[in-house]
C-alpha cells in the first residue's frame, strides 16, 4: 500500500502536461475532534491518491486543512467520497476561478499539531464561539455601515496585492500579531462597533472571531468562505464587487485576479506591478513583488548578493546553504532591506 508520494515535483509537472485534462484547484477547511489524525490520514492518502488529488493537507485533532486540485472528472467522485464522513459532509469547497493545471505537483497529507499555526491558545476560549458568518451580499451592505470596521485578517504580502476598499490592513508577519493590534486600536469600542474581518478562506476569521468575542466584542462578523468565495458568488449573483486587486493564494499561482487594478508596486523599481516571486537564489527564497523588467535583469533574484550566489557552481552554493539558516527565517516573511520599494 502507498501512503507517500513516489513522484519528484518534475516528474509530476510531465505527467500532467501529457495527461492534458482539466484540473480542479479547491480548498476547505473543518474544525473537528479527530481522535486518531495518523491514521485519518492515511486514509485520505490512499483514497486521494487513487482520485488523482494533489496538494498540500493538514491534519491534527482539531480538524482538517486542505488546499488542493483534482482532475475534473474525479470531482463527483471526491465529493461522494467527503460526504462518507460524518464531519465533512456538504462541507463547504472553496472553488477556485481560475484554474492552473500545475498549481500543485505533490499529494501531502501532514499530521500536525494544528490545522492553522495561529499562535493561540485554545484552552482559553470556545473556539464553536465563533462570529456571524455572511455571505457576499449581506456583507457588502454591512461594510457600508458607519458603525463598521472592516479588518483585513491576513499578511502584510497578502493584503498588498489586494483588499477590500477601506478596510484596515494590520502591517503584520503573523495572525497573532495582528489579532492585538486589532484589539488593541478598537479597545474602547467593543460594544457598540461593528467588528467585520474576512481572510483567504474564512479558516482564519474561524478563530479570530471566537477570540474577539472572547475577548469583549459584542458584535463580530466573518465573510463566509473569504474572499475566493466572495469572488465566486459576486460574480454568479453579479453583486457590486468591493475588493480590489488580487487575491494571494498559497499555490505555486501566489495570487488570484479579482479585479484588473494592480494596487502594489515592483520591490525594486517601484512600478506598478503585483506579481509575487521568491528570490531564485535557494538559500534566500524571498517572497517579494517584482516587475518583468527587474526580473530580466536582476535575473530573478531579490539583490546584487543573490545574484552573485546563483552564478557560483551548485555545490558551491550548497556550501554557502549551509549556513545561512538564521537569515532564511528571516528572509522568508517577505521583507528584506534590500527592497527599496517595499513599504
Ligand atoms: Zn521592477
Ligand atoms: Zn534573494
Amino acid at each position: 500500500m502507498q501512503l507517500y508520494n513516489t513522484l519528484s515535483a518534475k516528474e509530476r509537472a510531465a505527467l500532467l502536461e501529457e495527461a492534458g485534462q482539466d484540473r480542479l484547484t479547491l480548498s476547505f477547511y473543518q474544525y473537528a475532534k479527530i481522535g486518531n489524525p495518523e491514521l485519518f490520514r492515511n486514509h485520505l492518502f490512499i483514497k486521494w491518491n487513487e482520485l488523482q488529488v494533489l496538494g498540500r493537507i493538514y491534519v491534527a485533532n482539531e480538524g482538517i486543512n486542505a488546499q488542493l486540485s483534482l482532475p475534473a472528472n474525479q470531482f463527483e467522485a471526491f465529493k461522494e467520497f467527503l460526504d462518507g464522513i460524518y464531519f465533512l459532509e456538504d462541507v463547504r469547497l472553496n472553488i477556485a476561478i481560475e484554474h492552473d493545471l500545475k498549481s500543485f505537483l505533490k499529494l501531502k497529507v501532514k499530521v500536525r499539531n494544528k490545522i492553522v499555526a495561529d499562535g493561540l491558545n485554545d484552552e482559553t476560549f470556545d473556539v464553536r464561539n465563533k462570529g456571524i458568518h455572511v455571505d457576499a451580499e449581506a456583507f457588502n451592505a454591512l461594510i457600508e455601515d458607519p458603525n463598521t470596521v472592516l479588518v483585513d485578517m491576513r499578511n502584510h504580502y497578502e493584503s498588498e496585492i489586494g483588499h477590500f476598499k477601506n478596510a484596515v490592513t494590520p502591517d503584520v508577519d503573523t495572525f497573532r500579531d495582528s489579532l492585538d493590534i486589532i484589539e488593541e486600536q478598537l479597545k474602547d469600542h467593543k460594544e457598540e462597533k461593528k467588528l467585520v474581518m474576512y481572510c483567504t478562506g474564512g479558516i482564519r476569521c474561524e478563530k479570530a472571531s471566537a477570540y474577539y468575542k472572547h475577548k469583549g466584542f459584542k458584535n463580530v462578523f466573518q465573510l463566509e468562505g473569504g474572499i475566493i468565495e466572495y469572488a465566486r458568488q459576486v460574480e454568479n449573483k453579479g453583486l457590486d464587487n468591493k475588493f480590489i486587486g488580487k487575491n494571494f493564494v498559497f499555490d505555486h499561482r501566489r495570487g488570484e485576479r479579482i479585479t484588473d487594478d494592480v494596487i502594489a508596486q515592483c520591490h525594486q523599481c517601484g512600478t506598478a506591478c503585483d506579481n509575487h516571486t521568491n528570490c531564485e537564489n535557494e538559500a534566500c527564497h524571498l517572497l517579494f513583488i517584482q516587475c518583468e523588467e527587474c526580473a530580466k535583469t536582476m535575473d530573478n533574484c531579490c539583490s546584487t548578493e543573490c545574484q552573485e550566489v546563483i552564478k557560483l557552481p551548485f555545490e558551491e552554493q550548497k556550501a554557502l546553504r549551509a549556513g545561512t539558516h538564521n537569515s532564511n527565517k528571516i528572509f522568508k516573511k517577505g521583507r528584506s532591506e534590500k527592497l527599496k520599494f517595499k513599504k
